[in-house]
């Protein structure tokens, strides 16, 4: 890929192009540059897209299931069309390789298809009122019908996609959207605006204001005009979130610190090979990243071995080469916590298998073994390129150190015995279990969440729609 030339937008509201009188520098995460300039919205323009996704609100709740997923079809064809400069605009503002933002631009379609597939079948239920005596003589359906305004509040590690998680199914079921993207990566928003106003989409049902999340993120998630709140983002945040947000609707995804369990008898080198993808993957800066690997103690050196060669083949360099596997983290502040948090594992009697070294925000992939349970790696979010590896005797052991965590999004557990797989499985407190996978893997039609401080709600159009919707009874006399 070349350099960029330097990207400027405007915010988007009601169909029109809004500037600010503040502005934003976006940088390059990998060395600084400065690749884009966007408006640095204030508290009045939340106020205006609120009100400008208010007035939409009856044309979109007016249009049939099948218009809807007409509408997003349109979006998935004209990103399709310019699926290139997404890629480009998304690698320039993480600093992820450019083959990631590809494969992260490529995952936008599936999310709008999906999206539009389920737009078509928003439908609620026959309800048998004679369950009961009361009922008899009565009939009943419901329908679902869409909240009204939704606020969309998202994160730097996968700027688009997990944007079009909230507003594919947001649009899909009917409702209008006011979208806040991270501070850092606000670029492939801005872009998917121009898309938006280009398929037609009505003037106010999408609008995007761009800006620091203390300032116009905390106004939106306190609006007393927005009917719900998706949230992706970390635990501190969502916290804040929930607390302002009041009597609004709320999901949160959240973050974790991924568990996966290998057992005597897996297949060690997909194991490894897939252990070493799920963890490093985007420089680890991805919520399902496997941070923390239970590995039965027969097997353990000969899996450490083979996770030790797989990382060692990995490709650091600039996010615009195509041979890179693993670029900078989104800033270098970031690198220099990870940093901290391998140090503090070392200090405490942790070894560096491989890896770990920081060159302003890039850090090479690192893989410990013996770090204590109570060091950060052990309990905390790395976000980072550091996998921890331990050993353990029994199933039931790996499986109570997997659950010792405040967070609960997706596991796994590579093993061949399939009942001793659906086992751990019911046993670990997570919203997703990989068997013979990392947790890292998620496809996006699926339903997706956590439990505990990974969050409230899930994701996947097909289930995000019925967070995005509310269930109206219709029962009538016979
Ligand atoms: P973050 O919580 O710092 O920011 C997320 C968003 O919230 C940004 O748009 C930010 O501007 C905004 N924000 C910040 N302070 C706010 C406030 N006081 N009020 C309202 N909005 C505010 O998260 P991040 O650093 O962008 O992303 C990393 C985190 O996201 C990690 O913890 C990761 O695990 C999590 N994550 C979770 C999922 C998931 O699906 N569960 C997916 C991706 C990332």
């Amino acid at each position: 890929m070349t350099a960029n030339a330097m990207e400027t937008s405007l915010n988007y509201i009601g169909g029109e192009w809004v500037d600010a009188t503040e502005h934003d520098v976006v940088r390059l995460p990998y060395d600084d540059t400065p690749v884009g300039r966007v408006p640095r919205a204030g508290t009045g323009a939340v106020d205006q897209a609120v009100a400008a996704a208010r007035r939409a609100s009856a044309a979109m709740r007016e249009l049939a299931n099948c218009e809807r997923a007409d509408l997003l079809m349109r979006v998935h064809d004209l990103m399709q069309r310019d699926l290139a400069e997404f890629g480009r605009l998304i690698c320039a503002e993480t600093g992820k390789p450019v083959k990631e933002a590809g494969i992260e631009a490529e995952r936008c379609l599936s999310t709008l298809f999906a999206a539009a597939h389920e737009a078509r079948q928003v439908r609620g239920e026959v309800v048998p009122m004679d369950f009961a005596a009361m009922g008899k003589g009565r009939m009943a359906v419901t329908v679902r019908e869409p909240v009204g305004v939704i606020g969309c509040i998202t994160p730097f590690n996968f700027p688009l996609n997990l944007g079009l998680h909230k507003i594919g199914p947001a649009l899909a079921a009917g409702n209008t959207v006011v979208h806040k993207p991270a501070s850092k990566t606000p670029l492939s928003a801005s872009r998917l605006a121009r898309t938006m106003e280009e398929a037609g989409v009505p003037k106010g049902a999408y609008n995007l204001i761009t800006g620091g999340g203390s300032t116009i993120g905390a106004a939106l998630a306190a609006h007393a005009d927005v009917a719900m709140l998706t949230f992706t983002g970390s635990a501190e945040v969502g916290r804040t979130i929930k607390a302002r947000s009041g009597l609004k609707k709320v999901t949160l995804e959240l973050g974790n610190n991924s568990a996966v369990i290998v057992e005597p008898d897996a297949d060690l080198a997909t194991a490894a090979v897939r252990t070493v993808q799920g963890a490093f993957a985007n420089s680890g800066q991805v919520c399902i990243s496997v941070q923390r690997v239970f590995v039965q103690e027969r097997v353990a050196d000969e899996f450490i071995d083979r996770v030790k060669a797989a990382t060692e083949a990995l490709r650091i360099g600039h996010p615009y080469e195509d041979s890179t596997d693993i670029s900078s983290l989104i800033d270098e502040t970031e690198a220099v916590r990870v940093e901290n948090w391998i140090a503090e594992a070392v200090s405490r009697g942790g070894v560096v298998v491989t890896g770990g070294r920081r060159s302003f925000a890039t850090i090479a992939p690192c893989v410990l073994t013996g770090v204590p349970d109570s060091c950060d790696i052990s309990c905390r979010e790395a976000f980072g390129p550091v996998v921890a590896i331990y050993r353990y005797r029994e199933l039931d052991e790996a499986i109570q150190r997997a659950n010792a965590t405040p967070y609960g999004l997706q596991a796994g557990i590579f093993t061949n015995d399939l009942g001793r797989a659906f086992r751990a499985a019911r046993r670990i407190e997570v919203g997703g279990v990989m068997i013979n996978d990392v947790p890292a893997w998620r496809a996006d039609h699926m339903p997706y969440g956590g439990v505990k401080e990974s969050g409230m709600g899930r994701e996947g159009p097909k289930f995000a729609i019925e967070e995005m919707t509310e269930l109206k009874l219709i029962c009538w006399k016979v």
